[in-house]
């Protein structure tokens, strides 16, 4: 087999404003205790073959010491045939590192940096509960750009306040250092998160939708504008520098994920990890296994799948895999949001703008096309 992998590191320093994500304070003895239990995991997978990507992620991974991502990597090697110029990325906080920790990552096989700045504006930041600020941005990119000529920018849009001309700064700003990929997210509201308290109280009102629209259509046109090819919803990036890991999940590709709450899809199979950390570390410990849910996917799931996330991508999706919702499409395509081309169907512009309408109609009528009357 040939795969993609992702390693879940849950740590952060605290839990930002909007975060649902799995991951814990900080905390030294757990960190060592976890990274014993994934480096067994590893060892111990059923699964082995070519590699073609790694993804560090979390949780801040950029809270380990070089060595520990170092030492991870390593044992990837040992297990996998991870292949020549294997694209292998870290997430990093900006509030996380300095100049020697960059030059030390530098040099423990990651070729990639995904780096969250978020905002440039301070308040902005204060809001979304970010350990970092503007000036942590602009000097972990001014170090990432020296060592790394591959990375990440992640920024958020459709924060309480924004407005057009802070969105504007912000790309410009993340620009000036040349990044190979910008994703920007639209901020969501999870449920049990400090921000959907605040929303819930009246405390804080979220931009309306023609905002949002607005919002959306600076990113993709000022990207655009400077060369960045929009090749899924919410990333960009210089030609030849899509992130592969991505890709491949988006594309349905065979994935392994190591860690607390990781997943892994392989031969149509889904697995899941326990997502309590220390539940992970126990269960790694005691059973040698952390797999607590393993779903076989029916026809209709992997149809499903290749629809949701297939997509979101500029490659979209083999017309044949959808043809039973043929007159949707045509509607669809009357309304500008997708493009037939060589038997593949995308969403334009526009469709990706309106992609949660979009799939879920054509999620429906697929559904009902294969539902069997009784
Ligand atoms: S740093 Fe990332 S993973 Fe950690 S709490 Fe903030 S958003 Fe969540």
């Amino acid at each position: 087999m040939s795969a993609a992998i992702y390693i879940h590191i849950p740590f952060c320093i605290k839990k930002c404003n909007y975060c649902d994500f799995s991951s814990i304070p900080f905390n030294e003895p757990i960190k060592d205790r976890y990274l014993k239990a994934l480096m067994k995991e590893i060892e111990t997978t059923p699964f082995a073959g070519k590699v073609e990507t790694v993804y560090i992620g979390g949780g801040t991974p950029s809270l380990l010491a070089p060595s520990e991502v170092e030492a991870i990597l390593n044992k990837l090697e040992q297990k996998f045939h991870i292949v020549h110029g294997a694209e292998t990325t870290l997430e990093v906080n900006p509030g996380t590192i300095n100049l020697h920790k960059v030059r030390a990552l530098s040099n423990t096989g990651i070729n990639r940096l995904s780096i969250g700045i978020q905002s440039m504006n301070p308040m902005e930041l204060r809001f979304l509960g970010r350990v970092h600020d503007e000036t942590d941005s602009r000097n972990a990119l001014k170090w990432i750009s020296r060592y790394f000529d591959n990375f990440s920018v992640d920024i958020i849009y459709g924060i309480p306040g924004q407005d057009l001309a802070g969105l504007r700064d912000t790309l410009t700003q993340a620009l000036g250092y040349k990044p190979t990929h910008i994703s920007a997210y639209e901020l969501s509201v999870e449920k049990g998160t400090p921000l959907s308290y605040m929303l819930a109280e009246g405390k804080i009102m979220l931009p309306g939708d023609d905002d949002k629209i607005a919002m959306y259509e600076l990113v993709s046109d000022l990207l655009a504008g400077k060369g960045y090819l929009h090749y899924e919803i919410s990333s960009y990036s210089r030609k030849g520098y899509h992130c592969r890991h991505n890709m491949n999940y988006w594309m349905r590709g065979e994935y392994l994920g190591f860690g607390a709450s990781a997943h892994t899809l392989v031969r149509e199979t889904r697995l899941r990890n326990i997502q309590d950390i220390t539940g992970y570390i126990r269960l790694m410990e005691e059973r040698g296994r952390a797999v607590v849910e393993e779903i076989i996917l029916t026809e209709l799931d992997r149809v499903n799948e290749e629809i949701f996330l297939k997509l979101r991508t500029d490659r979209g999706i083999n017309a044949d895999t959808i043809s039973t919702a043929s007159e949707l499409l045509h509607h669809l395509e009357q309304e500008g949001l997708i493009l037939k081309k060589n038997g593949w169907i995308r969403l334009t512009e526009k469709g990706m703008l309106l992609s949660n309408r979009v799939i879920v109609e054509i999620l429906d009528t697929i559904e009902k096309a294969t539902v069997i009357p009784v």
